[in-house]
């Protein structure tokens, strides 16, 4: 168990005090001698392998040399400037396996600057002790760009807009903006309602406009938006959730992962929440991880994360199977759920044992139940391609190129709903600024031509 983990013995049976205590940043910040000692560690290498593996290019020797002369103020301008969501990558990143897997100082023998944490010192003094923006809008254009989705990637694509004198409209599904930061990520991740905050620094720029509860296919369409505005960025993620095919997937107590974690994220007293006692999670990625140990931590008796694959094959860096396995969380691997039994409620979850033959994952005969009261699936989402007929789709996502742009002109796009996509907030960034840079570069070709 966690160091700081209090465990229920018969699930539910967790104070408010308990709880609140088991959901608290996962990371607490450095203090300001932690810092000290990082930052002067830092070789602050040429050419430095730490910026190559962040998908924004932050960079990293720059601002832990401003650090390290006490300019953090500076530091966090750096930061920003290649990554406006640098508060949320510095808590959320997998910097195990980006910037710090590849720092020089990373031997096995020594450990890797704590870039992350470094990062998340510098945007959170910035942050806290400024009430100025620290970016100024260019001039204007008089140009409105259409941004579909208020998660990492149109948040970044609107604030990189609104940096070079656009106007930008963003349309938002869900009550809040954020995405999955606001929505899908463990809240002892984003303590704190760190989410919001960094919201509205984002959006205090001006020029961005949030009309939130706002959907493609309900509010609007893809043609109304192309011809009402001058540009298009969607970045509408994934939403639709797979589902099992199995029987009993209907039965009460059976939900999707990342619905759970909303309500946890959405819910301001966790000990009004009723965990369950025995917990199935099935799945094999991050959010799996997220859900159940959320819900050990929220006081659930029995966690148990069933994968249809082994260790080597699971989604989720070796911190977060880590993570499960220091919060008490039993994985079974090798585990395809054949139904789930029940009669009005969940009772339990049958599995078949299946290994892999030649490279073919192949049923065994052998089945055993787990109990549950719960079940989470975490199978993974697709796009929903219904609003998006005119765009070219590559197996199941839109096709773009290098600098975002759809096969329709003036349309671009970018996250998890483009090909590859690569289930990363920092990757969301990235795609959203690079596509604005596009899209800033198309309007002046457009206005060159226009006199
Ligand atoms: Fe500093 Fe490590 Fe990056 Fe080198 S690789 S600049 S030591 S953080």
């Amino acid at each position: 168990m966690g160091e700081h983990l209090q465990a229920s013995l018969t699930g539910g049976a967790l104070s408010k005090d308990a709880i609140d205590a088991n959901f608290e940043d996962l990371h607490p910040p450095l203090n300001a001698q932690q810092v000290n000692s990082w930052a002067n560690r830092c070789l602050f290498c040429y050419d430095a392998p730490c910026i190559t593996a962040c998908p924004t290019a932050i960079d990293i020797p720059r601002f832990i040399r401003q650090i390290a002369t006490d300019n953090i103020t500076g530091a966090a301008k750096t930061i920003l400037s290649a990554n406006i969501m640098g508060g949320t990558c510095a808590r959320a990143c997998p910097t195990e396996i980006l910037c710090e897997q590849q720092c020089v100082l990373n031997t096995g023998e020594h450990e890797p600057i704590e870039i992350g944490a470094l990062q998340r010192y510098a945007v959170d003094y910035l942050m806290d002790t400024t009430n100025t923006h620290p970016f100024v809008r260019g001039p204007k254009t008089g140009k409105t760009i259409a941004v579909i989705g208020a998660g990492p990637a149109g948040l970044a694509c609107a604030h990189e807009l609104a940096r070079l004198g656009h106007d930008v409209v963003v349309f938002e599904a869900k009550a809040k903006a954020g995405g999955l930061n606001e929505y899908g990520l463990a809240a002892y991740k984003m303590a704190g309602d760190y989410a919001a905050k960094e919201t509205k620094f984002i959006t205090d720029i001006g020029g961005i406009t949030v009309k939130a509860g706002k959907s493609l296919g309900d509010d609007f369409s893809l043609s109304d938006l192309r011809d009402k505005y001058d540009a298009v960025f969607i970045g509408i993620g994934l939403t639709k959730m797979r589902k099992l095919g199995i029987a009993g997937e209907a039965l009460a107590g059976v939900s999707n992962a990342l619905d759970f974690i909303e309500t946890i994220r959405q819910t301001s007293d966790l000990s009004t929440l009723d965990p369950g006692r025995d917990i199935v999670v099935i799945g094999g990625g991050n959010t799996a991880i997220d859900a159940a140990v959320q819900a050990k931590r929220l006081g659930a008796k029995n966690v148990t994360l069933a994968y249809r694959r082994g260790l080597a094959q699971m989604g989720e860096t070796k911190w977060e199977q880590d993570l499960a396995a220091t919060n008490g969380v039993m994985i079974k691997h090798w585990a395809n759920p054949v139904e789930i039994i029940g009669e009005n409620s969940v009772k339990s979850v049958r599995f078949e044992q299946i290994n892999l033959q030649d490279g073919k994952l192949c049923g065994t005969g052998d089945y055993f139940h787990i109990c549950a009261d719960r079940v989470y699936k975490a199978l993974g989402q697709t796009l929903v391609t219904d609003e998006l007929t005119a765009l070219k789709v590559e197996n199941g996502k839109l096709k773009v190129g290098s600098d975002g742009l759809t096969s329709v002109a003036g349309i671009y796009a970018g996250g998890d709903c483009i090909a590859p996509g690569e289930d990363l907030t920092v990757q969301a960034v990235a795609d959203g600024k690079t596509a604005a840079i596009a899209i800033d570069k198309m309007l002046a070709i457009d206005k060159m031509l226009e006199s």
